[in-house]
């Protein structure tokens, strides 16, 4: 039945920049549970990292009221200047950070931001360590800057934490910059005080080097402190934290993301920006101003379901025989090693050589859709999104353990 959509070809018109970029996996296997549902299949899709919330209504509100005030023009390159205090005061009230508004950069969505940094601060040839599993994006972004990403897997004892001591061993005179986000995406593993304090020391040792905090995850958290790698006074300005709306508001087609940084980084990040978006929508702004206005008693809600499904989705998987999964302190994914399964026969005779092949023998066979760990330098693992009803997340287990058990 499937692939429905081609990958495009390369292309000799295309540049290389982009016949050499892969689309994004957790995208592309979005698009392709979509394309399966058009065509009348049942299809539970679990492959998206996106809530199934709504917005909160006061934020939507916001919105409106936005539009009906004439919000309509073209604003700051880095932001309204009151959404930037209020990302200031964000900061204070959680994250005990002191930013002025001229270190703030609002952007459409984390995933700019992020662009954004890499883009200003990467050399053509420089090195980016990204801790693995990693965001799928990380290691596009940086080779889109032309530099060198160098992947530094977690250990599976270690809840794929990179640990300071594997960290300092991976730096070298070329190394520019880490990248790394905590609540992490794709496994749910968060960084303690003391882990962050020791991955500080090392970066305080090495001063050249900057740190890329994706903390897009920081409110859905179940063990419960967040910890900011910036709070490390001494290698503040080494810090550059993002953040944003989609995860912890359910936000996330409003695209609005910010950054925090030395002031010069984030001009850096305002004048790429000015040449390539000029900026986040306008209504997009003042719904977030709302939204961090309006604290965070909504995520708290959200949070206590991801938290239950994550223990339903947890108990189910245990039923299924040789899949060792850890348990997330954070983020909405569960992400089992399913080595076991790989260099198994599927019933029509293929082999499924690889984590992608077994994403796609569910989909097929199951029709739920997942990620490869491919995507996320984890090719033996296989990310599920619990982003969905106790419903949903029960029957697409119930699927899942009787195709496993085809194999
Ligand atoms: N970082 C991580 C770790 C994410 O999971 C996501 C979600 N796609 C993003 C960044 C980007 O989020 P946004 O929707 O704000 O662009
Ligand atoms: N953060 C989500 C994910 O990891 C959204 C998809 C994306 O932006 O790539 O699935």
């Amino acid at each position: 039945m499937l692939p429905i959509v081609p990958p495009p070809a390369a292309t000799s018109f295309l540049s290389e920049r982009i016949n050499t970029m892969q689309e994004s996996q957790t995208i592309a296997m979005a698009k392709k549970a979509r394309a399966l549902a058009a065509q009348g299949v049942d299809v539970i899709n679990l492959s998206f990292g996106e809530p199934d919330f709504q917005t909160p209504q006061y934020i939507k509100d916001a919105a409106k009221q936005a539009l009906d005030e004439g919000y309509t023009f073209y604003t700051p390159v880095p932001g309204y200047l009151d959404l930037r205090q209020a990302i200031c005061d964000k900061f204070q009230r959680d994250n005990k950070l002191d930013y002025q508004p001229n270190q703030i950069v609002v952007s459409t969505g984390a995933k700019q931001s992020l662009a954004n940094v890499v883009l200003s601060l990467v050399n053509p040839g420089e090195e980016v360590i990204v801790l693995a599993p990693y965001w799928v994006s990380y290691e596009e972004m940086v080779k889109l800057a032309e530099g060198v990403p160098v992947p530094l897997v977690g250990r599976l004892e270690n809840d794929y934490k990179v640990t300071a001591a594997e960290l300092e061993a991976a730096i070298t005179p070329r190394t520019k910059l880490i990248m790394y986000s905590s609540p992490c995406n794709p496994t749910g593993s968060v960084f303690s005080r003391e882990e962050l304090g020791e991955i500080a020391a090392v970066l305080a040792r090495h001063p050249q080097v900057f740190a890329l905090a994706d903390e897009i995850y920081e409110y859905i958290n179940f063990v419960g402190e967040h910890v900011s790698l910036a709070q490390f006074s001494e290698i503040k300005d080494q810090v550059i934290t993002v953040n944003g709306f989609s995860k912890g508001y359910a936000m996330t087609g409003w695209r609005l993301g910010y950054l925090a940084a030395r002031p010069e980084i984030a001009s850096a990040c305002e004048k790429m920006q000015s040449q390539v978006t000029s900026g986040a929508c306008s209504i997009a702004q003042r719904a977030g101003l709302a939204a961090l206005q309006g604290g965070r008693d909504s995520a708290d809600e959200m949070v206590a379901a991801y938290h239950r499904r994550r223990d339903l989705v947890l108990d189910l998987l245990k039923e299924v025989p040789n899949l060792p999964t850890p348990t997330p302190s954070g983020a909405f994914y569960v992400f089992p090693d399913v080595s076991a399964y790989l260099g198994r026969t599927a019933p029509d005779g293929l082999t499924l050589a690889t984590s992608d092949d077994l994403a796609m023998f569910l989909l097929n066979d199951a029709h739920v859709a997942t990620v490869a760990g491919t995507a996320f330098g984890a090719p033996q693992c296989l990310r599920i999104s619990t982003a969905a009803s106790d419903e949903k997340l029960i029957e697409a287990c119930e699927r899942i353990k009787g195709s496993l058990a085809k194999l």
